[in-house]
């Protein structure tokens, strides 16, 4: 097995670029939409046949052990090359978080079948009336014998209609506070008493729904951790939640958009323009800096701290203001929906600044990250 770690960057980067380039099917490069499972599976299985498909995990559950210089550079070609971001919270936040929690039954079942694609995971925490106050939620899980009667509601579950599971917080002590009667479950979403809606966003796709749980049954070896103890869980994977999201991967991405266009309209001669776009690929490299921090974190086994939140503040709020000024570069054209052609680039300027908006709401809002710098890293009064 190779030992990526050990190889020189640039090898490691010529590697991973020959193989992206050789390998990624050239129709979806730069896709304007979230990627879906049936459009990425083959991909995916490249990728794993390739044992590339998680440079996150360790060797011995199949990934690629990337410390964090790698990643980056993991990452780099990733964007480079436009390739999309399949269904991945399987390998982003299920895996890490069952090969910490999980029974070594548990592993053994879902490691590998996240590994292979055969589990597609989606998230199941908020409800209509839990997003921000988590804590709040209202799901139950009773437990009846062997099985947890699961019933109540989660909504904005993204890329649900793709999963195959669902990984959810459900309350299984109503008398308990309300942060200590939750529980964590591992969910199959083929379970009788489960029904999806989906919901449209802005861009006007159907990119997640709402979930409902009527009496499913669900066994209890699905059950993460101890019975009410599903919160110590859930903010770990909140922590890799965070990490993932403020990966440089979703910025770096609009940047080259942004730079394949500036190219193509000679923006780059006009000095207001060019001073705003180095900023912000500044800001790019100071997020990966960070990035790389937290990513070392983790592979020295350590928890993330509640310091990962300016991480994610800061990588979405970069790729928010990268997408503005993509709308701005687009000109009369960049306030109109759909794909044009600008000398011979073809870019959709509104999908960029559609997909950057939520980005400073979902994963836990701007405001409650600032919070909780504010509370935990900074210690100010309350
Ligand atoms: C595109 C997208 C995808 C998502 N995917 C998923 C998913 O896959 N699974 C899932 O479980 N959830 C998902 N979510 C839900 C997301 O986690 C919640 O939207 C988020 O936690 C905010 O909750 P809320 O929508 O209920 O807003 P609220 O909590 O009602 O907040 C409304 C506003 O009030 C502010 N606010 C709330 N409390 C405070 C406070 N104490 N101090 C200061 N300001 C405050 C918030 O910042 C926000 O601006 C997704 C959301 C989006 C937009």
């Amino acid at each position: 097995m190779t030992d990526w770690n050990a190889m020189a960057d640039e090898d490691f980067r010529r590697e991973v670029r020959a193989f992206f380039e050789w390998q990624y099917p050239p129709q979806l490069r730069y896709i304007l939409h979230r990627a879906r499972w049936h459009e990425m599976k083959d991909w995916w299985r490249k990728l794993c046949e390739k044992g590339w498909i998680a440079p996150n995990w360790p060797r011995e559950w199949g990934g690629m052990a990337l410390d964090a210089g790698k990643m980056v550079i993991y990452l780099e070609e990733l964007e480079r090359h436009g390739v999309a971001r399949p269904p991945d919270q399987g390998i982003t936040q299920v895996g890490p978080l069952i090969m910490r929690f999980g029974t070594e039954a548990q592993k053994a079942h879902y490691l590998p079948r996240t590994l292979s694609g055969e589990y597609i995971w989606c998230q199941g925490y908020s409800e209509p009336n839990a997003g921000s106050d988590l804590a709040s939620l209202q799901t139950t899980a009773v437990l009846e014998g062997d099985h947890f009667a699961v019933n109540g509601s989660k909504i904005w579950t993204s890329l649900a209609d793709d999963a195959t599971h669902i990984y959810l917080l459900a309350r299984t002590d109503r008398r308990a506070k309300q942060q200590q009667g939750i529980s964590f479950l591992l969910v199959d979403l083929k379970t009788p008493g489960i029904t999806l809606r989906p919901i449209r966003n802005l861009a006007g796709h159907e990119e997640f729904s709402q979930v409902f749980f009527d009496n499913a049954r669900v066994p209890r070896e699905g059950l993460v951790g101890a019975l009410n103890d599903g919160w110590t869980v859930a903010k770990a994977l909140l922590g890799f939640e965070r990490l993932n999201i403020g990966s440089p991967r979703r910025p770096q991405y609009a940047l080259n958009r942004l730079e394949m266009l500036a190219r193509a309209k000679g923006l780059l001669d006009d000095a207001g323009f060019l001073d705003r776009f180095i900023a912000l690929k500044l800001d790019i490299e100071d997020g990966a800096a960070l990035y790389r921090r937290f990513v070392e974190q983790v592979k020295r086994g350590e928890p993330l701290g509640q310091d990962v939140s300016m991480l994610k503040i800061w990588t979405m709020e970069t790729w928010q203001r990268l997408a503005e000024l993509l709308v701005e570069a687009g000109a009369e054209q960049g306030v109109i929906a759909g794909v044009h052609d600008v000398a011979g680039v073809e870019t959709d300027f509104l999908n960029p600044f559609y997909y950057s908006r939520p980005a400073t709401i979902y994963g836990g809002s701007s405001e409650i990250q600032r919070n909780i710098l504010a509370k935990y890293v900074l210690k100010l009064p309350s």
